[in-house]
């Protein structure tokens, strides 16, 4: 509409890093912030430390997404439930993941803080693990599911909050589905794991380089990455991958 200001997203950087924190990069979750409302996709073991050193209340961030189910990527939703169960008493933590999402993360409480009443404080929506365009996940964000080759429920999501999209890997290695999931995004945040390729579930720094010109998102940016890839990544700059680190923020 003529005039309408449309409303900023930032992306925030919490945790840029691989499963092991290699080179001391905390574990993959980004925060998206859209006005009052806070989601975070993925949510390591390192989630709490990462927002908190970005001081992102955690308070607000009340649903996660899962792009899949590795520890490296959910191992902290233990911490964040005792957030909003024991400390802050607040309304429900919602996680949306991959078929299979409910079971996963109650295995992962019960296992970790077994005399938590968990029941109350958390909410399940579950995501069929087939491509499918505009769903509904809340009430101002909708994702459209592209299937990635990881583990068996991995999703790469295309997120849309109004006007803005942000689309996003989690891991995966290279397939022909990428392109179609970056296409046309005003950010696109893709893993680059590993430097070489072969025997790897992950995308390598050389695959990046080579498919680099069949992703046509407005910015591309690497993640669950090491020191030795960033840099190789900062010194071929003509290839237009944007290196972030932990505790960056996009705005879109
Ligand atoms: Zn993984």
């Amino acid at each position: 509409m003529a005039g309408e200001i449309m409303e900023e997203i930032k992306v925030h950087f919490a945790g840029t890093g691989n499963a092991f924190n290699h080179d001391g990069y905390l574990n993959q979750s980004i925060i998206i912030e859209s006005g009052e409302h806070y989601m975070a996709v993925d949510a390591g073991p390192t989630f709490l430390l990462g927002m908190e050193r970005m001081k992102i209340p955690a308070i607000k961030v009340n649903q996660i997404l899962l792009t899949h189910f590795h520890g490296d990527h959910v191992a902290g939703i233990p911490f964040q439930l005792i957030n909003f169960a024991v400390i802050y008493k607040m309304p429900k933590l919602r996680i949306i993941g991959p078929a299979g999402t409910e079971k996963r993360i109650i295995q992962l409480i019960e296992a970790t803080y077994p005399e938590v009443d968990y029941v109350p404080w958390l909410e399940f929506k579950e995501l069929e693990i087939i491509r499918k365009d505009t769903i509904p996940i809340s009430d101002d964000i909708m994702v459209d599911t592209y299937p990635m080759l990881h583990s068996r429920e991995s999703l790469g999501y295309n997120i849309s909050i109004g006007d803005k999209q942000i689309a996003i890997t989690g891991d995966t290695r290279w397939n022909a589905t990428i392109p179609l999931l970056m296409d046309n995004r005003d950010l696109g945040i893709i893993e680059c794991t590993t430097m070489e390729k072969e025997g790897s579930d992950h995308i390598s720094f050389h695959e990046l380089i080579e498919y680099r010109h069949r992703l046509h998102c407005k910015t591309l940016a690497a993640v669950h990455t090491n020191a030795a890839i960033r840099n190789e990544l900062k010194t071929l700059h003509t290839h237009h991958v944007k290196v972030v680190n932990d505790g960056e923020t996009i705005v879109i």
